[in-house]
């Protein structure tokens, strides 16, 4: 018969209860039985809305402490020698996590193209593997103690392998497959002889291009592992198998999984490839945003697959894991009941997969409210003037130019009269240190404790305290300081038409930290200016010259849930012509440089090269639509960080900012190669203070780095500056560093003058 299936459920609880049971931890506040058993009562919290939502297969082994792809790093005894002597097992890996005095933590990157972040496996020649398979076995009793027979959910031996780092030169982690296929074996056998009949095994490296050596490996790997043990559901999400389709078909194992949300168009070719006795799990419901399913559009995919390969080898389930959704819309009571019927969190998202398998089942009368309430807010969805606004979309279709007025060559020599700056000018990237007081008066103003007044007259002393403070440094290029904004897209969102904000949509980031994305649901446009207040009020203040900061379309596209009713493309150039008009009103209010930051437009690369093209084209587009519409002696800066440049530097070079700051002081200016191979154009600011580490870095240190950014860069196009924006430093650090980081400018000053 056919199964409504579940992939993995988030992790943090409703009320963030996990993040607040490890902070106590943390902080020594609370012992490691009473996160145990928080964490427990989460799980069987959990276990119980999926029993209650009749969902049939039922994971286990998806909660995580704090990442699933740690988890499976300890699973299979890869522990990096620096944290091998730490012999109690939680300290141990809070270590591997986090770091401690004596072993920094591991590397930390982003899940595919998630904003959820895991910790980078480790290894090293000669690597051993052994089977630590406490987790798993005791996650699983513990669900049987419940009633539950449940999948055990387990990240698969390539994909571990293929997200692993080799820390010795000239290993390939591939190469330690056979080293690590008896450990999985071992587990499943364990797994089976605990009464589990079927593991769910993520490959989701299955929708990425493959090595042929990976393709090998996953040969290899399930030629092994498809009898050793349980049935195995072979899981992908992300994206479409394309040309690993027959690949992942024939893999011997009972089962697959695909995400028809993200790749509905697989579908034909996934059912012309898979073998007649496996079963098919189809994600038709999307598990990694807000917006709530069209039931009968997915019942009409879910008939065809149905159709194809009858009702015994059908499962119905989420796109991927509900990791990445939030928990429970109940619970947003400040939403207005419309906007809430249009969506669905991950305790709604499990009600329509059980919805669409009683209807195939029983027929749709059997789940008739479910489908009434789907298409009711579908229609209203589809109709409503808060979406759709012609005004904005009429705008949004007209032709605009993307291009300055004229070459940066002749904007340089305007700039350079109009600001007259020295050579190596000295800036930041924007934001001041957000002191505790900051945000004791933005918690009592949000409280209605701090009237409008008193907040902005105490927003109006740190700024301009912060400018004084800048103009003693002796910078050149001063910044307002950002006291006012909470988060550098949540601050925007909140004043631009078509968002709207949850009080408890919080998704897991990594570890304890959540995020709590906006929701763009409606067509986008700007009431009024967002900015120009605090810009303006700012360089009243000072003769020097005031940047005026704004986030990027691309990056307030990227941190928000954005609508699928519509391409990407187009919700981004909506928001691009918000930026847009409000780059011309800082221009208008006299701020000659203005800072537009897309530190998101490298992650928001597909996963597949061959679509990366399309996407640069109209990411790059959008924000040059924002930028393009100043005269010439207006100068756009820039920021990106986090980010390898060396793939997508012609889309940087179009992006055609009149200077970019870029993170490279951690990799010792080793990104800036990229700038220098290319031929980089217009100017640049390589960060020489590494503001995530918590030392004020010397002059000379910062006098090397320039020295070494000054090969292959010319002069004349270096600017100086941090890393990135200091709201999450101290002021007496910030001042000492940014002293040292102004007295380097002035000694580079002087030696190219002598
Ligand atoms: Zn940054």
């Amino acid at each position: 018969m056919t199964r409504s299936a579940n992939l993995g459920f988030p992790r943090i609880g409703l009320n963030r209860e996990l993040k607040k049971a490890l902070e106590f931890y943390w902080k020594g506040e609370s012992d490691a039985t009473a996160l145990h058993a928080t964490a427990a009562q989460l799980r069987a919290r959990h276990w119980s809305l999926q029993r209650e939502a009749r969902i049939e297969v039922i994971p286990s082994n998806d909660f995580s402490l704090y990442d699933h792809v740690l988890d499976t790093s300890v699973l299979v005894g890869a522990i990096p020698p620096r944290f091998a002597d730490i012999a109690d097992p939680d300290t141990r890996y809070f270590a591997m996590a986090r770091g401690t005095d004596a072993a920094p933590a591991m590397e930390m990157t982003k899940w595919f193209d998630t904003n959820y972040h895991f910790i980078v496996p480790e290894l090293y020649r000669g690597q051993r593997f052994a089977l630590n398979a406490g987790k798993p076995l005791d996650h699983f009793r513990e669900a049987r103690a419940l009633g539950l027979v449940t999948r055990p959910v387990i990240l698969g031996p390539v994909s571990f392998l293929s997200l692993a780092k080799a820390k010795d030169d000239g290993l390939d982690p591939l190469d330690l497959l056979d080293a690590l296929l008896p450990v999985y074996a071992e587990l499943l056998a364990q797994l089976r002889a605990e009464g589990a009949d079927w593991v769910q095994i993520d490959e989701p490296v299955l929708v990425l291009d493959l090595s042929g050596k990976q393709q090998a490996a996953l040969e290899k790997a399930y030629a092994a592992l498809g009898k050793a043990g349980p049935d195995i559901l072979l899981t992908t999400y992300f994206g479409d198998l394309r040309d690993n389709t027959e690949l992942a078909a024939r893999l011997p194992v009972a089962g697959l999984h695909i995400d028809l949300v993200r790749a509905p168009d697989q579908l034909d070719a996934v059912l012309a490839a898979l073998p007649a006795d496996k079963t098919l799990s189809v994600g038709v419901v999307d598990g990694r945003n807000i917006w709530r399913t069209d039931l009968d559009a997915a019942f009409g995919l879910v008939s065809r697959v149905w159709d194809h390969i009858g009702p015994d080898r059908l499962e119905i389930a989420p796109s991927c894991s509900l990791l990445h959704s939030p928990v429970d819309l109940q619970a947003e009571t400040a939403l207005d009941d419309e906007l809430k019927s249009w969506l669905a969190f991950a305790r709604q998202k499990l009600d329509e997969v059980s919805a669409l398998a009683i209807a195939q089942k029983r027929g749709r009368g059997a789940a008739r409210a479910a489908f009434e309430a789907s298409a009711a807010a579908i229609a209203t969805h589809r109709a409503s003037p808060r979406i759709h606004r012609p005004e904005v979309k009429a705008r949004a279709a007209q032709a605009i130019t993307l291009d300055r007025n004229s070459s940066f060559a002749s904007r340089r020599e305007k700039q350079r009269a109009r600001f007259n700056l020295p050579a190596y000018p000295t800036t930041t990237i924007g934001s001041f240190p957000q002191t505790k007081d900051v945000r004791q008066a933005r918690a009592a103003f949000k409280k209605g404790q701090l009237d409008q007044a008193g907040y902005d007259a105490f927003l109006e002393q740190q700024t301009e305290s912060a400018i004084r403070i800048q103009e003693e440094l002796g910078l050149d290029v001063l910044v307002h300081g950002e006291f006012e904004r909470n988060d550098m897209v949540e601050y925007f969102g909140e004043q631009l038409d078509g968002f709207a904000f949850t009080r408890n949509g919080w998704v897991q980031s990594y570890g304890s930290r959540c995020v709590k994305p906006p929701v763009i649901y409606g067509d986008v446009s700007r009431p009024a200016p967002m900015t120009v207040r605090w810009s303006a009020f700012a360089a009243s203040l000072t003769d020097r010259h005031m940047k005026g900061m704004l986030t990027g379309p691309v990056t307030i596209l990227q941190w928000s849930f954005v609508r699928v009713d519509q391409p990407r493309a187009e919700t981004c150039r909506q928001i691009g012509l918000a930026i847009r008009d409000e780059v011309l009103d800082l221009e208008q209010a006299g701020i000659g440089i203005i800072q537009i930051d897309e530190p998101a437009l490298r992650e928001g690369l597909p996963l597949r090269r061959a679509d990366w093209d399309a996407y640069l084209r109209w990411a790059v587009d959008c924000f040059r639509l924002s930028a393009s519409g100043v005269a010439d002696d207006t100068q756009i800066h820039t920021h990106m960080c986090y980010a390898e440049f060396n793939d997508i530097m012609p889309a940087i070079a179009a992006m055609d900012a009149d200077v970019i700051s870029i993170e490279t002081s951690r990799s010792d200016m080793e990104l800036l190669e990229a700038f220098r191979d290319f031929n980089y154009p217009n100017e640049i600011g390589p960060g020489v203070w590494d503001i995530h580490a918590p030392r004020v870095p010397d002059q000379a240190d910062m006098e090397a780095l320039l020295h070494k950014a000054g090969q292959g860069i010319a002069p004349g196009q270096l600017w100086v500056n941090p890393d990135c924006g200091l709201k999450t430093r101290g002021w007496p650090e910030v001042k000492a560093s940014l002293q040292n980081l102004v007295a380097a400018a002035k000694a580079l000053r002087l030696a190219a003058a002598g």
